[in-house]
């Protein structure tokens, strides 16, 4: 198993919420998120149109985000983040700064390489547990609350 957050290899990962993303994570970046009680009573959240990753986005700047369900208020959290609009510049100059390709960006945050340029382009804004990623890795903060 792989840690979401830092993807290194883990032998036991934890579920934890991460401003409104549910991550599994290993022990070192446990601390970045809450614990999720009562996880085994936790509802299946079917995600519920196919979304393939792999599809160029049809409407740039489209960002996919869950229906809000009235039932499962937390669930609602994760409406209140997000990316700031300079994403692009930022992401694109810290990974230059730490002298990654794109390719080796991508590889060591799990990402398309495809998607880390529309990325750094602007023509794609990344989801709140992509743009986690790479604020962890990068050291860098692109996810702001309204
Ligand atoms: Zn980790």
């Amino acid at each position: 198993m792989e840690c979401e957050l830092c993807g290194k290899k883990a032998d036991h990962l934890k579920k934890v919420k991460i401003d409104g993303a549910v991550m599994a994570v290993c022990s070192n970046c446990e601390k970045f998120g809450t614990p999720i009680e009562n996880y085994r009573n936790k509802p299946v959240v079917r995600s519920a149109t196919p979304t393939t990753s792999t599809s160029i986005p049809v409407q740039p700047l489209f960002i996919a985000k869950p229906k809000p369900t009235r039932k499962f208020k937390k669930e609602t959290d994760i409406d209140e983040l997000e990316i700031v609009p300079d994403f692009a510049a930022l992401i694109r100059e810290s990974r230059e700064k730490t002298g990654l390709t794109q390719d080796e960006f991508a590889a060591k945050i799990k990402e398309k390489r495809t998607s880390i340029a529309a990325i750094e382009r602007g023509s794609l804004k990344p989801d709140i547990k992509t743009a986690r990623k790479i604020e962890l890795f990068l050291k860098i903060k692109i996810v702001e609350k309204f």
